[in-house]
């Protein structure tokens, strides 16, 4: 499940050969705009926004979201994909590259000034140069009888994190994901190290929240039954959803967390 971190590596990655370059050959794979065709278009840059992607092509934003499944991958020319073509939603071409956008969550092509209308919602982004923890603070606690686990990710209070982080900032801040957020002791810090550990991530491809790359890069998120890797007590596992629907696993260790 990418986070925020892997879609900002993911943006930088596509930034650093299409930026500046024509677009040679455009196909979207997708009903709405399988006719649209953005040839003749200088790519002006690709950006991050939380887990959405915006490509600025011309008077145009590609933006996409890459949801349980996708990913974007960059080819030179008559090199072979890394995935099946069938899952391919996005083929961009340049003199030297070719861009696919596979399994892509969400695909849609919006006017450049109209980008607000599709991610204009986002609260601070935690890797973007405008992070603004105190508007996120003030974000999360607008409703404060709200279980944390569910606030942190919610990306209209914070955008970026996904299902690995929250659980796992839970734990180091000692807290169960089902605490409410009025009764989580010291949120500012909480914020700073949503913060700190995205930011640390986002230039390794490999992501770890203990500090290990070798053995467990996590403290809790997915060790359900194993021992809490700081008092021995097994990791449990539950779920948690604002409705059925959006239900998404949590860990925690009973004893560190409270
Ligand atoms: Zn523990």
């Amino acid at each position: 499940m990418p986070e925020g971190d892997t879609v900002y590596r993911t943006a930088r990655n596509l930034d650093e050969v299409l930026a500046g370059a024509v677009l040679t050959k455009s196909d979207f794979r997708v009903p709405k705009f399988a006719t649209l065709d953005l040839a003749g278009n200088t790519v002006e840059g690709v950006v991050s926004r939380g887990k959405h992607l915006l490509m600025r092509v011309g008077e145009y934003s590609i933006h996409s979201h890459l949801k349980m499944e996708g990913s974007w991958h960059r080819y030179r020319h008559g090199t072979a994909w890394r995935r099946p073509a069938y899952t391919a939603r996005a083929v961009l071409e340049t003199a030297d590259w070719v861009a696919v956008g596979f399994d892509l969550g969400m695909l849609e092509v919006v006017a450049r000034d109209d980008e607000d209308s599709v991610v204009g919602y986002l609260g601070p982004d935690l890797l973007g140069t405008d992070w603004d923890p105190a508007l996120a603070l003030t974000n999360l606690q607008r409703d404060p009888a709200r279980e944390i686990g569910l606030a942190l990710l919610d990306q209209r209070n914070l955008a970026g994190l996904g299902n690995v982080y929250r659980n796992e900032l839970c734990f180091l801040r000692g807290v169960l994901p089902t605490r409410r957020v009025g009764d989580v002791a010291d949120l500012p810090r909480m914020v700073e190290l949503a913060h700190r550990l995205l930011d640390a991530n986002k230039d390794r491809v490999e992501r770890t929240t203990t500090g290990n790359l070798r053995g467990s890069t996590d403290w809790v998120h997915g060790r359900e039954g194993r021992p809490c890797l700081r008092c021995g007590t097994l990791i449990q596992r539950g779920e948690l959803g604002d409705t059925e629907l959006q239900l998404r696993d949590t860990y925690w260790c009973p004893r560190c967390q409270t």
